[in-house]
């Protein structure tokens, strides 16, 4: 089994690699490690020797197939966790992120299957991110950011994109969690504000930048 700083590497990268097709710089994966550049290189030389990544020294690295494979099993674990933990034992979806940080690593396959079909096989977990399935396939979503929705559609909340507690909390207060229908009143691009509508008939504005962290689907109607 990896040890626990291999899997948060390989996880860390495979997030990283989400966002860009290129190489991910030295630099980026010290940042996100939050570790020095010598660190995250000696580490890089260790999982390169591994078959995890392929490393360029100069340019960066990206996972192997292998790589990829290890970050869907820990991110499985990770998101079949947070979901558990909400669903059968309760903790509010603020904060089951920062547990799911610790079990992701010590939670044997057994135990994890069981989970799975405890929870009847779900495709998302609490913040509407997609959990791997088994054999390491991610379920395809097909949301948009709420900032890209025009005036008078009507949408449903699909994905949070920020795993902050006090961020989760306040959608919490004002009733914008995965699920939930809107309908979008005003993209204010001077004001840099998106006011929408929400299930109770209650108004509420967001700043663009609190938007941009809401996905969304088309709604049924
Ligand atoms: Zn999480």
């Amino acid at each position: 089994m990896a040890s626990v700083t291999v899997e948060n590497y390989v996880k860390t990268i495979w997030l990283e690699q989400q966002q860009t097709d290129e190489l991910i710089p030295m630099g980026r994966v010290a940042t996100v490690m939050g570790v020095t550049p010598g660190t995250a290189t000696t580490m890089a030389k260790t999982l390169n020797k591994a078959g995890l990544i392929r490393y360029e020294p100069r340019d960066g690295l990206r996972l192997t197939a292998g790589g990829e494979e290890l970050a869907m099993h820990v991110l499985r674990r990770h998101r079949l966790v947070e979901l558990f933990l909400v669903q059968v034992l309760g903790l509010d979806w603020s904060e089951v992120h920062e547990e799911a940080e610790q079990w992701e690593h010590v939670i044997s396959d057994r135990v994890l299957e069981r989970m799975d079909r405890i929870l009847n096989f779900p495709r998302v977990d609490p913040h509407g991110d997609p959990i791997p399935d088994a054999s390491g396939a991610l379920p395809e979503q097909d949301g948009m950011c709420l900032t890209e929705v025009s005036e008078g559609k009507a949408v449903a909340v699909s994905r949070i994109v920020d795993q902050d507690p006090a961020f989760l909390q306040y959608l919490d207060r004002v009733g914008l969690t995965p699920g939930t229908e809107l309908e979008v009143l005003g993209q204010d691009r001077m004001a840099e504000a998106v006011t929408l509508r929400v299930a109770d008939g209650e108004l509420v504005t967001l700043g663009r930048a609190a938007a941009a962290k809401i996905l969304v689907t088309r709604s049924g109607s």
